[in-house]
């Protein structure tokens, strides 16, 4: 096997494991994989439930990194963390410059927006 899929059958016996499945010592690849395709049930999400999560957090984790970056935040505690490695502890909004990039992205809609000065407001509300 490859490293990568090496990584990917570590990745479904461990997925396997969180779903009680845990697969007899010598299992074919093939029948893990067709268990864990099957549809979830109510109390276990299925394989592709589990990677479409695995997705969403990702993308969940850059949001509010790039989000503590356009506040001037810590993008590993927000100041939440006293022994935080990045910041000790002091990384809370306002604590940092901010990023331009991202502060033009996802802040200064905003601030446009509540001061009424966007393109689709109207003058005088
Ligand atoms: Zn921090």
């Amino acid at each position: 096997m490859k490293d990568k899929d090496t990584a990917e059958f570590q990745d479904m016996l461990a997925a396997l494991r969180m779903l009680g499945a845990d697969p007899a010592p010598g299992a074919s690849v093939g029948r893990a994989m067709a268990r864990m395709q099957t549809t979830g049930t109510a109390d276990r999400p299925s394989w592709a439930a589990l990677q479409r999560l695995e997705r969403e957090n990702e993308l969940l984790i850059d949001h509010a990194e790039m989000l503590a970056c356009a506040l001037g935040a810590c993008p590993n505690c927000w100041g939440t963390l006293e022994d935080c490695e990045e910041c000790g502890g002091v990384g809370r909004p306002g604590a940092f410059n901010p990023d331009r990039t991202c502060f033009d992205h996802f802040v200064l809609p905003v601030i446009i927006r509540v001061l009424g000065h966007g393109p689709t407001e109207t003058s005088g509300a």
